[in-house]
């Protein structure tokens, strides 16, 4: 099981469930028999096979309030993830309550099977898990433990892992009983082995950029991004969430058109851009900072540096929509510029051992460019990365698996909003010729990578840039995992 106590981490791994389809979930709260409980775990699994949690992800959630507001804003409410919980009205009271979409609960499904046809004692979740799907050992007792103190036991943190493994292996008997056709769309193909498993995007950048990172963080979770640790980290979030808004206020709004509302010679890029966020910092951007300092004045400064990203993102779009706007009318420009579709993707990959590997995706923004007559995906970032390639790698998976989809070319491009704004483009010929033909070996050496065994031979190599071992946020991990690696820092460098 993974227990994940520091938010960075939390983070990083609510982003990856945000790509999930289901998600079997659990919550422990603190004080639950007085008039002041509070939420003090998040227990996830996105593997339904697992039979004992080592897959089971808990979030450490007591006394963070912001990183359950964000695990509600990015999975409860979020309609395209199914949600199953056992008694689901218990735990939405702490995740959403009447917001959370998409959600399943299994003590309903239960009860409309009911008692007689299940043949089981009562419908409780432990009483399902051993009467119905056959666990053993089934503990019950710590349940009622003091999930306010710290630390937890590990018998505390294996019986908040496996409610999630009961409860999924639960769903699974009901809806054999109930709907059997559904079992089918839900658990087949969900992998329980590394051969299996299934990649994302962002996995495969970061094996380009560390294969041993990539390893540790597919075996035991935690962050893998390379930050230096004067950089803000935490503003990504709130980046992301306002340039998605800033999009769909730019289609809807009627101000937004009438600034293209000019003869197309006097558009000028400085006054476009300076307008366009003139006005989305009147619409949008002043009450979200009035509120967010409101709730915390430390927000502010972390906010102003999102501004002067979104800045340098807005100049960005108003130069292509100037472009645009050579072939579109000022009521269609913004609307064709902005194309809107499913971001999430997912593509089989036909490995060169004849097997397939699934990866899922999901990019920032697809947008067409009317000169070059092309889709362009992009990709955001609030800091500069430390391995553009590695980048490359990323956003040529979305713009194959799109062209995939499309069938029409589609170029890709990095946007480095801070500390100052920096475009990476990459064209569709550029990456056919290098990434696409590639990336089905890398898959193929990434799942090899992972069926590594420690003290086996051919573990995955350390990265090929020791400069990136300095900011690596499993540099501890790297060491006792792989005791023969000499991490490289500037402290053991040659004079
Ligand atoms: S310390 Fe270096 S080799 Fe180890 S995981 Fe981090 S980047 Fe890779």
């Amino acid at each position: 099981m993974h227990y994940l106590t520091k938010a960075s981490e939390i983070q990083t791994q609510i982003a990856e469930f945000a790509l999930a389809k289901v998600l079997w979930l659990d919550t422990e709260v603190a004080n639950w028999n007085t008039s002041y409980p509070k939420l003090s775990l998040i227990q996830i699994l996105a593997e339904s096979t697992d039979s004992t949690g080592k897959f089971a992800y808990i979030l450490d959630v007591l006394d963070k309030p912001d990183l359950i507001a964000l695990f509600i804003r990015q999975i409860m409410v979020n309609s395209q993830i199914e949600k199953v919980f056992h008694n689901a009205s218990f735990d939405l009271k702490y995740l959403g309550e009447k917001s959370a979409q998409n959600i399943t609960c299994t003590l309903k499904l239960a009860r409309k099977i009911s008692l007689k046809t299940l043949q089981t004692s009562n419908l409780k979740l432990k009483t399902l898990a051993t009467e119905l799907c056959k666990f053993s050992d089934v503990d019950i007792e710590e349940g009622r433990s003091d999930w306010g103190k710290r630390p937890l036991s590990d018998k505390q943190l294996h019986y908040a892992a496996m409610d999630t493994v009961y409860l999924a292996a639960v769903h699974q008997h009901l809806l054999k009983i109930y709907h059997p056709d559904f079992v089918s769309n839900i658990f087949n193909k969900i992998p329980d082995d590394s051969k299996n498993i299934s990649l994302t995007a962002t996995k495969v950048r970061v094996a380009f950029e560390c294969p041993r990172l990539f390893y540790l963080h597919q075996k035991f979770g935690g962050n893998t991004l390379f930050i230096p640790p004067d950089n803000q980290v935490d503003i990504g979030n709130s980046f992301h969430q306002l340039a998605d808004i800033f999009i769909k206020l730019a289609v809807s709004e009627s101000r937004f058109t009438e600034i293209f509302k000019t003869s197309i010679s006097q558009l000028n890029i400085d006054e476009i851009a300076s307008r366009l966020q003139q006005l989305f910092y009147e619409i949008k951007f002043s009450t979200y900072l009035e509120k967010a300092v409101e709730q915390d004045a430390s927000t502010a400064q972390p906010l102003y540096k999102v501004w002067q990203g979104l800045q340098g993102l807005i100049r960005r779009f108003a130069e292509l929509l100037i472009v645009n706007r050579r072939y579109c009318s000022a009521e269609a420009v913004i609307h064709n510029t902005f194309v809107s579709q499913e971001r999430k993707l997912e593509h089989y990959f036909q490995l060169p051992d004849g097997t397939q590997q699934r990866v899922k995706g999901e990019f920032d923004c697809l947008v067409y460019n009317f000169e070059v007559k092309r889709l362009c995906v992009l990709e955001y970032k609030t800091y500069q990365p430390v391995d553009p390639s590695a980048q490359l790698a990323q956003v040529a998976l979305y713009s194959y698996m799109l062209w995939y989809q499309k069938k029409v070319a589609v170029d890709s491009a990095v946007y480095c909003v801070l500390p100052e704004f920096k475009e990476y483009q990459y064209s569709w010929e550029q990456l056919e010729n290098t990434v696409h033909q590639l990336i089905h070996y890398k898959l193929h050496q990434m799942q090899q990578w992972l069926s590594w065994e420690s003290p086996y031979p051919n573990s995955p190599p350390p990265t090929t840039q020791p400069y990136l071992c300095e900011i690596c946020p499993q540099q501890q991990k790297c060491q006792t995992f792989f005791p023969s690696t000499v991490v490289i820092t500037a402290s053991n460098l040659p004079s």
